[in-house]
């Protein structure tokens, strides 16, 4: 080479994650702006698609793995978590993202929520909440308030909402934030926080649906909630427990985060340790019932 030659490093390889699919999203929906936000966040890390698995079950908002070009995986209602587990255990150097919404999550998948949680799966789950069933036209979810009136609960739903951030934390995820749909570098903050944290990452995005609430609405959320206040401390669970179950303020960011064992390592250890292989076990397994 030339004495005086410029040397050029090629800048990072900037992968595509927007897929040829178009969203078929009502026009005004909130999950348009949570999709920005997982688009900028996979952006932002740069990882080849081909490493990212996008999971979901049913509902308006878990159709969100067909606008990506990771692999992606729609499944079966409420059965987003057992997927997804299953994916980074047989292969933990995929980077595995989870959506869906409230009913999704916490009514048909609630049983997984939980035991998700506590596992420590390493995955980032975002529940995109809206408070109603959308796709099945706008039935009482167990996020939708006590009062709220559909064509099923024509008088007012007469049952509380469940709190998906104390839910979460009193069942052990170790990552628990808050986000909006309308405020997109937020949200987009704490996908990639939740992306990079070891363990199950939940974030519950606010995620208005214009076309059946007209309660939890943009503009009411744009007045309710608040950043989480300046000294609040991530890891103190109490505190963690305190803001989610606040009555007073609808708080966004950083909930809590606690480094914890992640599900696999414990496994993986037993295995390097223990006894018997898996080989082992297999073939006593085998022989009893053959
Ligand atoms: Fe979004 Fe609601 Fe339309 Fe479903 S019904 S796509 S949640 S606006």
């Amino acid at each position: 080479m030339p004495e005086n030659a410029a040397i050029t490093v090629e800048p990072p390889k900037q992968y595509e994650y927007k897929s040829d699919v178009k969203p078929t999203w009502c026009p005004g929906c909130g999950d348009f702006g949570v999709l920005n936000s997982v688009y900028a966040a996979l952006r932002a890390k740069g990882y080849h698609p081909k490493d990212v698995v996008s999971v979901s079950g049913i509902g308006c908002s878990s159709r969100l793995p067909f606008f990506v070009t990771s692999y992606g995986f729609h499944g079966l209602h409420g059965r987003a978590m057992p997927i997804a587990t299953g994916l980074k255990a047989a292969n933990p150097n995929l980077t595995v993202l989870a959506f869906g919404g409230d009913g999704d999550a916490f009514a048909i998948g609630g049983d997984h929520f939980m035991h998700a949680c506590r596992r420590n799966v390493d995955i980032t789950y975002v529940v995109m909440d809206n408070a109603t069933y959308g796709l099945t036209k706008g039935q009482a979810s167990p996020t939708s308030r006590a009062g709220y009136v559909t064509k099923t609960t024509p008088l007012g739903s007469a049952e509380q909402p469940i709190n998906p951030l104390a839910l979460a934390l009193v069942c052990g995820a170790s990552y628990v934030a808050q986000g909006f749909s309308a405020r997109p570098k937020d949200l987009t903050d704490l996908i990639i926080k939740g992306i990079e944290h070891r363990g199950f990452s939940f974030i519950e995005a606010f995620s208005p649906c214009p076309t059946f609430n007209k309660v939890d609405t943009f503009t009411y959320y744009k007045d309710a909630i608040v950043d989480v206040p300046a000294d609040h401390d991530p890891a103190d669970l109490g505190a963690a427990l305190r803001l989610a179950t606040s009555t007073d303020i609808i708080p966004t960011g950083l909930i809590y985060q606690r480094p914890t064992p992640v599900f696999g390592a414990a496994h993986r250890q037993q295995l390097a340790t223990g006894v018997q292989s898996p080989q082992e076990v297999l073939g006593r397994l085998f022989k009893r019932f053959s």
